[in-house]
């Protein structure tokens, strides 16, 4: 994919991510409190992606489900040339400033997103090259505005990591991330995802309500071969449910089976069919087809 070194020579050099590359143990200088002159200052010029697990923190706290927030706090975007579906903060009307931002501060900060907690550190996951496995990598972000780097606090990334509560969130959506490297460095070799993969991405990733109420519909129980006790025990655990979202999306994405498909599942659901496909045209046999084939990994309902 690409190192370090590329990275550090792609820096632009107006760039306030300083180039020096930090490991868990390097150490830096920064300290954000209330008494900084430039309090909430970061928070009024935002560009923030969400990830599944921020979703699942702000709706918890804010008695929202996935849906609504999706509308109400975020704005979409395309995570690549493809269509990958992508969130953001929303800011508010007329302005640069985060929906959740206050005189007083951040009115989500036990929860606020894992790009907030990371501030001012930035973090890249990279594969190097000819090796499967993914490496983070750290910078220090230096903005014009930010005084935190004057306050006389060192400590290591590591520490910092930890005193931010960054660790729960990258256990939690490190699948997803691996997820959007191996499609986004996959490159032809998958080839574009069809519109119904981007939509089970979108839902996988950020409605899981929605897939909370797929994984109990009688489609994908057809299907896949969960015992109803699993299934119950990720209804009532949404951190389950979503770590389970991201195997089923390994599963669609990119056909690695690691849940298991009943037997004859697929060629039950295509006897029951025949009847209906003889009386169509051949195109539109083609397409049924394709739809049910890609049904093998979905167990959508019909
Ligand atoms: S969520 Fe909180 S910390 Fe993050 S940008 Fe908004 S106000 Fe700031
Ligand atoms: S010190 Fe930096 S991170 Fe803290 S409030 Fe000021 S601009 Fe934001």
């Amino acid at each position: 994919m690409f190192d370090a070194d590329d990275i550090k020579q792609n820096i632009p050099v107006q760039s306030p991510v300083q180039p020096d590359q930090l490991t868990l143990d390097s150490e830096f200088q920064f300290n954000c409190h209330k008494g900084v002159t430039c309090f909430n200052e970061c928070c009024r010029n935002i560009d923030i992606q969400i990830t599944p697990y921020d979703i699942l923190r702000l709706k918890k706290r804010l008695g929202m489900d996935s849906k609504e927030l999706v509308a109400q706090f975020t704005v979409p975007f395309e995570m690549d040339g493809h269509g990958m579906p992508g969130l953001k903060m929303a800011t508010k009307p007329n302005t640069k400033a985060c929906v959740f931002v206050t005189e007083d501060g951040c009115s989500v900060y036990e929860d606020r997103p894992a790009a907030c907690r990371y501030y001012a550190l930035g973090n890249m996951a990279v594969r190097p090259k000819d090796e499967a496995k993914v490496d983070d990598i750290y910078f220090v972000v230096k903005e014009a505005h930010c005084q935190g780097h004057d306050e006389p606090v060192t400590q290591t990334v590591r520490e910092y990591r930890h005193n931010q509560g960054v660790d729960k969130y990258d256990e939690m959506n490190r699948e997803w991330r691996d997820l959007i490297i191996k499609k986004r460095s996959s490159g032809p070799t998958v080839g574009k995802p069809s519109e119904r993969s981007m939509q089970l991405f979108d839902m996988c990733s950020y409605d899981m309500d929605s897939f909370r109420d797929f994984i109990q519909s009688e489609g994908f129980k057809s299907v896949f071969d969960i015992a109803d006790e699993e299934i119950n025990t990720m209804v009532e655990d949404e951190e389950k449910l979503l770590a389970f979202s991201f195997r089923f999306m390994k599963q669609v994405l990119f056909g690695e089976l690691s849940i298991a498909l009943k037997e004859k599942a697929r060629e039950q659901r295509i006897e029951q069919r025949k009847d209906i496909w003889a009386e169509r045209k051949d195109d539109e046999v083609t397409k049924y087809r394709e739809d049910l084939e890609e049904q093998k990994y979905c167990g959508d309902p019909d």
